[in-house]
Formats: C-alpha cells, sequence, structure tokens
C-alpha cells in the first residue's frame, strides 16, 4: 500500500457539534443543558434517592449457558487468567478449517503417537483402526475434507508439515489403501476408515470423534477427542500442560489495559512479558516463532495472487478471483480505492489458499485465515513496508485480542457462529494494526471493539458445508473492516468511544448461545439452505 495521502474521496466532517443554521447560541446551549439534565433524571445517572426508590428493573431472563460439558478445559479456563501462549494460538495446518480439518488432523496425528507407544502385546490384537466423527463434524465434515485431514493424522502425517498435495491425492483416490506401521504390524487404512457417524446428539462439544484401534469389532485402546475451535484440541479426561504464572494476570481487557497503563507499557510489551513467564521461553524465541508465522502469512498471501484463477473443488464451481482483483485495482486511478482492494485482494489470497486445502495459520481459525494475512501483507511487504519489529508487534497484540475471544466467549463458528470466525479475526486484525502504528492501549481497544462490534450475529451457512460462500469473501470484508475500525479509532477522541470490549466480547458468547443450531456450521440455514445450486 503506498505511503502518500489522498484525500480525494474522503468528506470532510465537522469535528465538534455545530450550532445549526437558525438556532441562536444561547437557545442552543439551554437545549443542550436540558438535555443533560433529563438524562441525569432519567439516563443512566440516576441519584441515589432515585435508585433508593425505583423498583428494581425486570431483568431478562440470562440465556442458558453453553451445552458444552463442563469438563471441558475451554469451559474451566474461563475462570482463571488468561493463560493461552502463542505457539498454541497460531498454528499451521492445512486448511479449510481450523475446527474441521486442523483439529481433526491434530487429533488423529495425537491418536497416532499414541499408538506408536502402546504396549507390543496390544498391538498383537489389532486388526484396524477407525475413527468416527460426531456433531458439526458430521454434519459439514465432507465439505470441509475433514475425512482426508483424518486420515492423513492417523498415517502419521503432522498438520504443519504435510504436502498439501498428498491430502489431495486422497480425496482424489478415496478408496486406495495406505499403509501405516505400528510396531510389527502394517494396517491398510483408507477414507472408509473415518467414519460420518451421528450428526445430532448429546455430545460434550459439537466438534466431538472418537478414535479406536479395534481387534475385529472390539477396542483395544480408544479416546474420545474434540476439536475445540481454532484448531485447539482436547480429549476426554484432558488435562492442561503445566506452565508458568503470568506475569502481568488478565482475564478481561479492562484488566490488561490497566496493566499497560499502571505500568507505563503497551499491549504488545505486557503480552510479550507474560509470554515469557507463561512458556519459559526467550524473548528471542518467541520472536522467531512471530517471524516464522508472519513468513508463512505473507508466503500464503503470494501464492494465492499468484495462483492462476480455477474452479474450487466441491458443488459450488466457485471460480477463484483474487489475483484478478489484485490486477485490475493496481490499475485503479484513486489511490485510497487501490488501497482498499489491495487489502480485500490479499484477503481473498488467502482464503482461496484455505479453500484448495493448502497450508493456513489459524488466525484464529482457518474460515478466517484469509483475514490477518491481508494485514501483514499490507502493512509489510506489500505496502507500507514496516519495520519486522512492528510487524512483531502486531502479532502480540492481535493475539491478546483472541486469547480473549477464546476466553470468555469462544473462536468456533460451531459454537458461536461467524462472528466468532470473522468477527474475532478483523478485532485481532485491528489490534494488529493499532499496535503497529503505536497506537496507545485505548485506541488498540478501541479499534478491536469497533470490528467486533460490527460482526455481532454474523452466522455460519457455509454452502454445501465448503469454507467458500459466504467464507471467501467473508475473509475480504473482515479484512477492511478491521483497517476500518483502526480508522475510526485512531481519528476519534479515544476517551469517548462508548462501548468496551469486554461487553462486545460478552455479547458475542451470549449472541452465539442464543443462535440457533441451524446457523453454526451445520449448513441447515441461511445461504446455506436458500441457495441453488445447479
Ligand atoms: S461462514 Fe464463517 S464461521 Fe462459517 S465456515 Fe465460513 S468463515 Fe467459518
Amino acid at each position: 500500500m503506498p505511503n502518500s495521502e489522498d484525500n480525494t474521496l474522503l468528506p470532510i466532517l465537522p469535528l465538534e457539534a455545530e450550532i445549526p443554521k437558525g438556532v441562536d447560541r444561547r437557545s442552543f446551549l439551554m437545549r443542550g443543558a436540558v438535555i443533560s439534565a433529563a438524562m441525569v433524571l432519567t439516563g443512566c445517572e440516576r441519584t441515589p434517592q432515585q435508585e433508593a426508590a425505583a423498583p428494581p428493573a425486570a431483568q431478562p431472563p440470562k440465556p442458558k449457558p453453553s451445552a458444552m460439558s463442563a469438563d471441558l478445559n475451554v469451559v474451566a479456563q474461563s475462570k482463571g487468567p488468561v493463560m493461552t501462549v502463542i505457539d498454541e494460538f497460531y498454528k499451521v495446518g492445512p486448511g479449510p478449517s481450523s475446527s474441521h480439518t486442523i483439529g481433526p488432523m491434530r487429533i488423529t496425528y495425537d491418536f497416532y503417537q499414541r499408538c506408536t507407544k502402546l504396549p507390543a502385546d496390544q498391538l498383537a490384537k489389532a486388526t484396524g483402526l477407525k475413527v468416527h466423527l460426531y456433531g458439526s463434524l458430521s454434519a459439514t465434515g465432507k465439505g470441509h475434507g475433514t475425512e482426508r485431514a483424518a486420515l492423513a493424522g492417523l498415517l502419521g502425517k503432522e498438520p504443519a508439515t504435510i504436502n498439501p498435495l498428498f491430502l489431495d491425492e486422497l480425496a482424489a483416490n478415496p478408496t486406495q489403501p495406505h499403509p501405516l506401521k505400528l510396531g510389527d504390524k502394517t494396517f491398510n487404512l483408507s477414507l472408509a476408515d473415518v467414519i460420518y457417524d451421528a450428526p445430532k446428539g448429546d455430545f460434550p462439544h459439537p466438534n466431538t470423534m472418537t478414535c479406536k484401534l479395534l481387534a475385529g469389532d472390539q477396542a483395544v485402546y480408544e479416546l474420545e477427542y474434540y476439536s475445540v475451535g481454532g484448531g485447539f484440541i482436547e480429549w476426554k479426561g484432558y488435562q492442561p500442560p503445566k506452565k508458568g504464572q503470568p506475569k502481568y494476570p488478565y482475564s478481561t481487557m479492562k484488566e490488561l489495559r490497566k496493566h499497560a497503563e499502571d505500568n507505563k507499557l503497551s499491549i504488545p510489551q505486557v503480552i510479550m512479558a507474560n509470554e515469557v513467564a507463561v512458556s519459559g521461553k526467550t524473548e528471542a524465541e518467541i520472536n522467531a516463532f512471530i517471524d516464522k508465522v508472519s513468513g508463512a502469512m505473507v508466503a500464503i498471501v503470494k501464492s494465492g495472487l499468484a495462483a492462476p484463477e480455477a474452479v474450487l473443488p466441491g458443488p459450488i464451481k466457485l471460480h477463484t478471483k483474487a489475483s484478478t482483483v489484485y490486477k485490475r485495482a493496481m490499475d485503479d486511478k484513486f489511490q485510497s480505492d487501490r488501497a482498499i482492494a489491495l487489502v480485500a485482494a490479499c484477503a481473498l489470497a488467502g482464503s482461496e489458499e484455505n479453500a484448495r486445502g493448502h497450508l493456513v495459520v489459524t488466525a484464529p481459525t482457518g474460515g478466517s485465515a484469509g483475514v490477518m494475512p491481508a494485514i501483514v501483507y499490507a502493512l509489510g511487504e506489500g505496502g507500507r513496508k514496516l519495520p519486522q519489529e512492528k510487524i512483531r508487534q502486531g502479532f502480540l497484540a492481535g493475539a491478546a485480542i483472541g486469547y480473549l475471544c477464546k476466553h470468555n466467549a469462544t473462536l468456533a463458528g460451531a459454537e458461536g457462529g461467524c462472528q466468532a470466525e470473522i468477527g474475532v479475526a478483523s478485532a485481532m486484525s485491528a489490534a494488529f494494526i493499532a499496535a503497529a502504528f503505536d497506537s496507545s492501549p485505548q485506541v488498540l481497544e478501541n479499534a478491536a471493539e469497533s470490528a467486533l462490534e460490527h460482526h455481532l450475529g454474523l452466522t455460519c451457512d457455509p454452502v454445501a458445508g465448503f469454507v467458500q460462500v459466504p467464507c471467501i469473501e467473508r475473509c475480504a470484508f473482515g479484512a477492511v473492516k478491521g483497517w476500518t475500525a483502526y480508522m475510526i479509532a485512531s481519528n476519534e477522541v479515544e476517551t469517548r468511544h462508548r462501548v468496551d470490549l469486554d461487553t462486545t466480547i460478552e455479547s458475542m458468547a451470549e449472541t452465539g448461545r442464543d443462535m440457533g443450531a441451524k446457523y453454526k456450521e451445520t449448513s441447515e440455514g441461511g445461504l446455506a439452505a436458500n441457495l441453488t445450486l445447479c
């Protein structure tokens, strides 16, 4: 994105409220005073006497808590301080969905590793392995390619390093058996060993699966797993790994910002201190990880922009368009239009890579995997050319927002709808930009809040269960909205921002709980139900 300014398209807005024509100053000010008095008498600022006299306002019934089992760590975790660290949060793996491909592949890879450690006599009895998918994984797993990701993990392929062409081959040859050696035994596994089981039922999590090592039809070893969103996984009896205590404990944005302001630190500085304390790693190690993720995101955007136009796999027959949008936008005569289209094209590029099942980074999920790479590319080598140190600060700030959303709401479309994926990605991106431009903690919070607020209620209705429509364009809107949120936050009077991030995250959680199941990654409502495919 070019550096020079172009204001030709921007309207000039008054900075302060102006006195309307035809109204004299005295009556204008009197009216303001009357309105202020009325606010005191009737509005937010009730007198103590009024508080005492007023009957308690009828409270709307609180929505029922999430149907998730209280045993899950994602539920228990919301009680203490944020303990997530950056290399748990930004994960590299195959698209198109962190909860439906990266999570299941991490699960089956974990099961594979456990099987390699089983005693020889247990392995000697085994005749095969099976994976059962339940809930949303069963309802929309086919469109996400869950079965090929699950099989690849079971075959011992690691999510972060797998060659996506191997996944393409699995899909192209569904009946082909693939050898898996465990101890002295070799099992021949195919996609038929991944079973789409009950889509509805009383599961501990909407994304539940079981992995079994079988002797005939009897399990000699089995484990129930949960893909809890953003590529995070848990299993029955899961105990989170032991970690250090955060230097600046927080579970809300209010607490995080207070740490920053009291200690005269930026939000990225607070997060870095916590990363060191919780993970036990050095700053240099953490920065090296961030640089790796940053490099992966830039590579994803470049590869998506360079890919020739083609039709994506699946029944939608959707044409890719990132490269065309990018090329045409570069010819636009207005610099501001070029800037918006560049961010949108880069997000399309990242999301199309995800739809191809190529490697992506969860930020926070696979469905939203185009949003943050667009910002990284536009702030870095594709546009503003900010130094890598600023990009690192952006990653830390973006992670802070993602942590808070995970801690106090959810990152899974199957639990919270698309507000939990694109909405969070957009909020993370707004915070990223704010941190990269050295904004104050208040501006950073305002930017993230604004981006999330304007995704509240967004449903998840992927057509035919494929992460293409509305997901690909939605990434572009998430990125542009994130930038817009930063533009508003950095230009408004920061102390007048009316809504705080914690309230918006709480609203997202409540909205997600109230949202009908057909709008939560089941492909039973919205666009998924109404778009006619021919
Ligand atoms: S609609 Fe949103 S939440 Fe649902 S799969 Fe697409 S990107 Fe993810």
